[in-house]
């Protein structure tokens, strides 16, 4: 290092001592009455006087100087210049030749292996650089990034000038390489951004409703518009993470809204199969109908099933109105032939009452008597209740049609109907068997009761007697009275009884007589 020139007055000593000073402080030496002398005597360019101990003063000067040189500039080599200072001091030349010689030596050595170290340490700094500082950022061109690879490899092995120089030209043509490619990835960059901003404009067309997602896409384009900063596409990445969670979002919505959609759907269709079971042609639509519905899961598709459906819907019911419509007419048609039927039926049941009647007494025929009797049979053999029956006979009744002619005789048989249903309970019946002949029913009456009814039957005839032409008439019958017994059949209870009809005849008429005690009859 090249000391500073000052231009001072080397015969103002104040100068020349400020000099001094300034020397010493910049040289870093201590501030030794022999240093400052030293220093001084630089300065002026003669020798200070002599000192007491020293006979070569300018010797020891220049010594001192080199030592204080050697000490700033090389500071590793203080020992053997602290030894070289102490032989200056003592005087001992021998030992400062010695010790000079030594110092040299030690210079010589550090000078060759301080350069071949730097130079190392050189090398691998340029191959450092370029395996992290270059090639890492080459890997848009993997030929570029190798090339660079085999220069820092050869900047590394270089063991002379002249690899080094062929590292040097293959460090410049790599260098041109770089700065060629340069245009191609600022391209590539643009063309990224047109694809980016591209997309995020489509995004946008599909969510116009949205206006979340519509403002953070806005800022997306907004960042990707301006120069490309790593803040700024960091900024952008964020806010399209946002929209990509939010759209999963509506997405997801949108499969739940659309799964509803199509139960509903499969329902309402269902219901509508239901409704137009009978109509092969509403079948095979709704079969139709319902594979569309399973198979798909659009919206814009379901909507327009939905519409097909509405339509048909439609179609349904004008066709229900019109089956409706029938259905009331058939209805309407089916009452009035209803209608006729009850109609029918209550003539018929009266057509029936009546041949169930004997016409001119109106006393039951053989029919209802046929009837009355199953019935009672059956209902006292179901209650276990006592029923009996009574046979009459109108007593000489040929002599009354001889003498007072036939019509008479009928109105006699027609009186004595009217006298025993007056007589009689509201539960009896009396039925004609033919001719005079009549029987009673009595249900629920044991046989004694049944005579004791029929025996009144006979005196009130005598109370109510029939008139013939304003002359009194005296009808009179026989009776023979049985009670059933369980499970007896009508023919023969009626057989019972009419025995017991002619037992009275027998006994002179107008009596009652009861019938004996049905015999045990075998169980089968
Ligand atoms: P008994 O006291 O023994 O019974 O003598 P009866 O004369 O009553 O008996 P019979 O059976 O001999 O006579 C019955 C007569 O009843 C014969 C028949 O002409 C007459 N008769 C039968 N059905 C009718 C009818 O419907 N009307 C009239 N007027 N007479 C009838
Ligand atoms: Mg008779
Ligand atoms: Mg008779």
């Amino acid at each position: 290092m090249a000391e500073p020139t000052v231009n001072i007055n080397l015969d103002n000593p104040t100068e020349v001592a400020r000099e001094t000073l300034r020397r010493l402080a910049m040289r870093r030496i201590a501030p030794t009455p022999d240093n400052y002398q030293t220093l001084y005597e630089e300065i002026v360019g003669v020798p200070s006087a002599p000192t007491a101990d020293l006979n070569l003063p300018s010797a020891v000067t220049a010594l001192s100087g080199l030592v204080m040189d050697l000490n700033r500039q090389y500071p590793e080599l203080a020992a053997p210049v602290e030894a070289l200072n102490q032989a200056i001091r003592k005087g001992d030349w021998a030992l400062c030749r010695r010790q000079l010689g030594q110092i040299t030596l030690l210079l010589k050595q550090q000078g060759e292996s301080g350069g071949g170290e730097n130079l190392a340490l050189l090398r691998d700094l340029l191959a450092k650089t370029l395996e992290f500082g270059v090639v890492t950022q080459l890997s848009h061109s993997p030929r570029l990034a190798e090339k660079a690879q085999e220069l820092a490899d050869a900047v590394r092995d270089a063991d002379g000038a002249a690899s080094l120089r062929n590292a040097a030209s293959g460090l410049k043509s790599l260098w041109v390489g770089i700065e060629m490619q340069a245009p191609d990835v600022q391209q590539q960059q643009e063309m990224l951004k047109r694809i980016l901003l591209l997309l995020v404009e489509n995004i946008g067309e599909l969510l116009d409703d949205d206006t979340w997602l519509r403002g953070q896409l806005d800022l997306v384009q907004k960042v990707i518009t301006g120069p490309l900063r790593i803040q700024s596409l960091q900024e952008a990445e964020k806010r399209l993470k946002d929209v990509i969670f939010k759209q999963s979002m509506v997405k997801h919505g949108l499969r739940e809204a659309t799964a509803t959609l199509k139960a509903t759907m499969t329902t309402f269709v269902s219901r509508m199969s239901d409704a137009v079971a009978a109509n092969d042609e509403y079948q095979g639509k709704i079969t139709s109908h319902i594979e569309r519905i399973s198979n798909t899961e659009d919206v814009l598709e379901l909507n327009r099933i939905l519409e097909t459906l509405l339509d048909e819907t439609r179609a349904a019911q004008s066709d229900t109105r019109r089956a409706h419509e029938q259905l009331i007419l058939e209805r309407d048609t089916a009452l009035q032939a209803e209608d006729r039927i009850k109609q029918l039926e209550a003539e018929l049941a009266q057509m029936s009452a009546l041949v169930r009647e004997d016409p001119m007494t109106r006393s039951l025929n053989r029919r209802g008597l046929d009837d009355e009797f199953a019935r009672e049979a059956s209902r006292a053999d179901r209650y276990n209740t006592p029923f009996s029956i009574a046979v009459l006979d109108v007593d000489n009744f040929k002599t009354l049609n001889d003498t007072r002619g036939h019509q008479t005789g009928d109105e006699a048989l027609i009186h004595l109907v009217k006298v025993a249903k007056e007589e009689l309970r509201l539960t009896d019946h009396i039925a004609r068997l033919g001719g005079e002949e009549f029987i009673v029913i009595l249900p629920n009456t044991p046989l004694d009761e049944a005579a004791r009814i029929i025996t009144r039957l006979q005196r009130s005839l005598t109370k109510k007697y029939f008139l013939d032409n304003n002359e009194r008439v005296l009808i009179t019958f026989s009776a023979g009275v049985a009670e059933r017994t369980p499970g007896e059949s009508q023919e023969a209870s009626i057989a019972r009884a009419d025995s017991a009809m002619y037992e009275a005849k027998q006994r002179g008429k107008n009596r009652v007589c009861l019938a004996p005690e049905a015999p045990v009859q075998a169980a089968d």
